[in-house]
């Protein structure tokens, strides 16, 4: 193992993980949004960054033969969130993009730095979990491929090992269904208090993860099950009992536990009707 030093442009995923592989101390620079202030308050102090600016096989949005859809790793979150293409429920993507703090942020921050740093604050994690999406990870043995669920694993922790990186994000092929992201912030542009990602399927099965209310985004079947096949009052309501049940969220600056164990229910309910409301104007 190297010590490397100073920043590394690669311009393929191959020279990228070669590079984190040399030295795991080494830190992917993706929009730097956060690892740029975290150099700057000296929270993390790398001898070496490994920019991945110039890989063009990570940037952009495509539709696959499959039907499902690559989001590549850099791919900045005012693109994600101008996506066009038809995704069906997995618009919940694009959709909790749109509410990423301020346009400022969304023109430097990439959806695998985002995820990468899996603050539970984040849009794209319960969004990325009620989609049913899954994960790329490249190293230099090779790729692997995990579902959102098991990406996420603890309070900024992930699935990441020493010397992998993301590379894509892949939606499952569109549905027919639709979807939506709710958030409750503090002021427009924070981060989230509590949020609630929605994807009404098109077999009319509902999947939900709550997001910024434990340490990775919150999801559960029985949960789904209820909402899948009972979404009157009653039926959301112990749903989001559930919900609140496995909840876990902290006191911090942006809400106590108990306020976001409040919102939970409320937000649930504004995501259920408003997927119900669009599948209906969408027939
Ligand atoms: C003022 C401010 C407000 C924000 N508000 C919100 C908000 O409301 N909602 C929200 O969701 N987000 C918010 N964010 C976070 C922001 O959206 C970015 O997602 C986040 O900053 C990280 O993305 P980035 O591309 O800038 O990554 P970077 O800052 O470059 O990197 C972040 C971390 O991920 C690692 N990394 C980067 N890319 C990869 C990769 N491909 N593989 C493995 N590791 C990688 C880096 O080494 C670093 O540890 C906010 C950020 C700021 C600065």
């Amino acid at each position: 193992m190297t010590t490397l030093q100073g920043l590394y442009r690669p311009k393929t995923v191959a020279e990228a993980t070669a590079l984190l592989a040399q030295d795991p101390e080494a830190k992917p620079l993706a929009g730097g949004a956060t690892l740029v202030a975290m150099l700057n308050a000296r929270v993390l102090e790398p001898a070496a960054l490994v920019s991945l600016a110039d890989i063009d096989e990570i940037k952009g949005i495509s539709t696959l033969p499959d039907g499902r859809v690559r989001i590549g790793a850099f791919t900045r979150h005012r693109d994600t969130a101008a996506c066009t293409l038809p995704l069906g429920s997995c618009a919940v993507v694009p959709h909790a993009a749109s509410q990423i703090a301020n346009a400022t942020v969304r023109n430097m921050g990439t959806i695998g730095g985002s995820i990468s740093f899996a603050d539970p604050g984040l849009d794209y994690p319960p969004a990325l979990v009620a989609a049913k999406a899954e994960i790329e990870i490249a190293s230099t043995e090779g790729r692997r491929t995990l579902p959102a669920s098991e990406f996420f694993v603890d309070w900024y922790l992930t699935a990441l090992e020493p010397g992998e990186m993301v590379t894509a994000v892949y939606l499952p092929a569109n549905d027919g269904g639709v979807g939506t992201y709710v958030k409750h912030a503090r002021v427009a542009g924070d981060y989230a208090t509590a949020s609630v990602a929605a994807c009404l399927h098109g077999d009319a099965s509902l999947s939900v993860a709550v997001g910024a209310c434990g340490p990775t985004p919150l999801s559960d079947p029985e949960a789904d099950a209820i909402l899948s096949s009972d979404r009157s009052d009653a039926g959301i309501t112990r749903a989001a009992q559930i919900l609140v049940e496995h909840a876990d969220p902290l006191d911090d600056v942006r809400g106590s536990a108990d306020y976001r164990r409040q919102l939970i229910p409320r937000l649930l309910l504004r995501a259920v009707r408003t997927v119900e409301a669009a599948h209906r104007s969408a027939a």
